[in-house]
């Protein structure tokens, strides 16, 4: 059949975009894309997008192999953007459209987190000196657009001229104009099954039963990833995934002079930090939450818009109020249990998964993509093989430092969220109710693994008993929970 495509690439987010056109370019390969042009949910749409690497940097980061790996990932994405700023440039201005990007950031640190807030800003710092980035210590009242409320200032900043953010939706259509143009098929279609026969892929099953067939296949559906693998694989045989939800939002300006840089607060409790991107001519950016669910959400809820609201407020500009809302938007971060990315060859032959990418992986894809590319191409990819999406979930922690953990997120939360403990009780007191309800979620459920501070976030909020059992049936099966008294 002269029109089979070599490839399928299922998901038209940021992995499935760039997958696709590093597959043309370099493999010259016949890809075909598959993926709902309004991408509900998808992440990489409702994404700032920050380039962030340094930014992203937790008091973690360098802990395990597999932070300094997921760092690195970051490193190489560093090198790839560049040329990719000026091949969409290329592409913007055929378009007739400049292309937007936001070259640098100031991380600000104030006093409206917890702890937490302080590790991550000296992690950051840290960082920037042993890779020898350019950055400087910066007063706060030299930031162009920060305003704000007087208890909410920052207390340090610091200037990254090498990190700053793009356009998402500028971004994903440019691609998506490349990839026409260089013959990729797209199609605004979605995935119902990968199918495989004779033990081997040969393609994928739309919606409306079409099946397009390939020897290749790339699942990089977001935060569906690992249901649409189920229908393909041994279920125990690549890890849960959660969704991380997120709200973010796109205001216009009704006075006052623009942000000009990234404005952003290190990583916070079980969530990215609070960030504000400029998108030119006084639109703004403004995100963005993240509470993980068992199924993806297409929707936010008032909590967490008003929580967003508050913060921006307080924490960034006290004028925000006045600014007309253009946007909300609503995005799933696709998370694995063990919070790291999956990518590589799964068990049946062909099939292929590039996932898991969390809070960075619009920055992370370039690099993802041209691994993901090589690999189907036969060659060796820019990195090993720690992210094999068969793997085992990797241990970032043990049960009791996860409990520990679990009570500083928790507790630097509680008072970003604004919440106040009396002055006659010790905030001690509310972080040992943390550490209390994270050791009773271990007890009843017999998880013999640490758990990450926001799946437990999940576990012990989850209003959704689905979310406890799904998780459980595989770690069980895994060997890394009890299993229930009547099954022993
Ligand atoms: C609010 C928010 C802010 C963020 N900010 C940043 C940031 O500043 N910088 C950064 O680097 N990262 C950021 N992230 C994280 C980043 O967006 C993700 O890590 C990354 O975009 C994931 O890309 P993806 O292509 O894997 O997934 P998605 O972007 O979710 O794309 C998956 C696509 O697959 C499609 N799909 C799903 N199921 C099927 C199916 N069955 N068949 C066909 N198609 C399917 C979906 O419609 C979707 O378009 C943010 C995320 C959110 C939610």
């Amino acid at each position: 059949m002269p029109d089979r495509p070599d490839v399928i690439v299922v998901g038209n987010g940021a992995l499935g975009l760039f997958t696709a056109r590093a597959l043309a370019a370099t493999a010259g390969a016949r890809v075909s894309l598959v993926g709902p042009a309004q991408r509900p949910g998808g992440a990489s749409a409702a994404a700032g997008a920050m380039l962030g690497c340094f930014g992203e940097v937790t008091k973690d980061t360098f802990a395990t192999e597999a932070g300094r790996a997921k760092f690195e990932i970051g490193l190489l994405a560093d090198e790839r953007w560049p040329a990719v700023l000026d091949e969409l440039a290329e592409t913007a201005a055929d378009e007739g459209q400049r292309l937007h990007h936001v070259p640098s950031t100031h991380v600000v640190l104030n006093g409206c987190g917890g702890p937490l807030d302080s590790l991550n800003y000296d992690a950051v710092v840290d960082a920037l000196g042993k890779y020898r980035r350019p950055w400087r210590e910066v007063g706060v009242d030299r930031i162009p657009g920060y305003h704000p409320r007087p208890d909410g200032r920052a207390l340090r900043a610091l200037h990254m001229s090498g990190e700053g953010a793009v356009d998402g939706n500028q971004v994903i259509g440019l691609l998506e104009e490349r990839l026409r143009r260089s013959g990729v098929r797209i199609h605004d279609e979605s995935v119902e099954e990968v199918v495989v026969r004779a033990g081997a892929v040969a393609g994928v099953r739309l919606r409306g039963g079409e099946v397009l067939e390939a020897e290749q296949v790339v699942v990089a559906a977001g935060s569906r990833t690992v249901e649409l693998l189920r229908t393909a694989l041994d279920p125990g045989e690549v890890q849960p995934m959660l969704s991380g939800v997120g709200v973010a939002l796109v205001t216009q300006r009704t006075h006052g002079p623009s942000f000009e840089t990234v404005v952003r607060t290190p990583n916070r409790g079980g969530a990215c930090g609070l960030h504000l991107v400029p998108l030119g001519e006084g639109r703004e950016y403004i995100g963005a939450t993240n509470l993980l669910s068992p199924r993806p959400q297409t929707l936010g809820t008032i909590g967490t818009a008003s929580a967003i609201l508050d913060q921006v407020a307080r924490q960034l500009d006290e004028t925000a109020s006045a600014h007309t809302i253009v946007q909300w938007r609503v995005g799933n971060r696709p998370v694995s249990l063990d919070g790291f990315p999956l990518v590589g060859w799964t068990s049946v032959p062909g099939l292929y998964v590039l996932s898991g990418t969390y809070r960075d992986g619009f920055h992370a894809a370039p690099a993802l993509a041209a691994h993901a590319a090589a690999e189907l191409a036969g060659s060796p990819g820019l990195f090993g093989p720690v992210f094999a999406p068969g793997r085992t979930p990797i241990r970032s922690w043990g049960v009791e430092e996860s409990v520990e953990e679990y009570a500083l997120h928790m507790t630097s939360l509680w008072f970003e969220l604004g919440g106040r403990v009396p002055s006659q009780i010790s905030s001690g007191a509310l972080t040992d109710n943390y550490r209390e309800e994270a050791r009773s979620l271990y007890r009843r459920t017999g998880i013999e693994v640490g758990m990450g501070p926001d799946v437990l976030a999940c576990l012990t909020g989850a209003r959704d008993p689905a979310a406890l059992t799904v998780l459980l049936r595989y770690l069980r099966a895994a060997g890394l929970a009890e299993q229930p008294v009547a099954a022993r």
